[in-house]
């Protein structure tokens, strides 16, 4: 039988199960592979390669994310994920169903998205089932280390349950995480 191709994901590398420096906690990351944003100054210019990475089949990912025991949440990087929202939208579907937080790195912005989704309703299935995106270029004028969990200051942390609800942009509370991890924060690059 023919495979869908949304039953595989290009893959950097394998899921991360450690990181505390891509959203709160302690995090899986899918480093996903593929973006034509091409931003100056990109540190993960290795990802760029639509062709790069390697295909892997979307059950050797969920099997990985049977494996995880301590992570709060996941976080899909790359790479821009949005390049393969078919399969994302699957593993997001996955991951929300064992209760992780999802988190997502993207070079489009949140309107660029909304847009997309007027023809491919994929990207707002997508998104519902996100609770933070981090939108936006990587822009190296605009970069800043001091940023909670993003590079430069045109990028944001948006909550789209919140957001989607209202219809209003409506960004993560940065001032109540920074309270309750005062002792905990780690730099972050893009
Ligand atoms: S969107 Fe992210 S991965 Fe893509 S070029 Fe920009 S910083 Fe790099």
């Amino acid at each position: 039988m023919e495979q869908n191709n949304t039953d595989y994901i290009r893959l950097a590398a394998d899921l991360q199960t450690d990181s505390i420096v891509d959203g709160p906690g302690l995090r899986a990351v899918l480093w996903t592979q593929g973006c034509s944003h091409h931003c100056p100054g990109c540190q993960n210019a290795q990802t760029w390669d639509f062709n790069g990475g390697g295909l892997v089949p979307l059950d050797m990912v969920y099997d990985a994310i049977d494996e995880l025991e301590y992570q709060d949440g996941i976080t899909f990087s790359g790479g821009d994920p949005m390049f393969q929202v078919e399969a994302c939208n699957k593993i997001a579907n996955y991951c929300k169903n064992k209760g992780l937080n999802i988190w997502v790195y993207t070079g489009f912005t949140f309107e660029e998205i909304m847009k997309l989704s007027k023809t491919k309703p994929i990207y707002l299935d997508f998104l519902s089932k996100i609770d933070v995106l981090v939108d936006g270029r990587f822009k190296i004028e605009e970069r800043d280390l001091s940023l909670l969990f993003r590079g430069s200051r045109n990028q944001r942390l948006i909550d789209i349950p919140k957001t989607l609800k209202s219809g209003e942009i409506t960004l993560f509370d940065e001032k109540e995480y920074n309270e309750e991890n005062r002792f905990t924060r780690a730099p972050i690059y893009v």
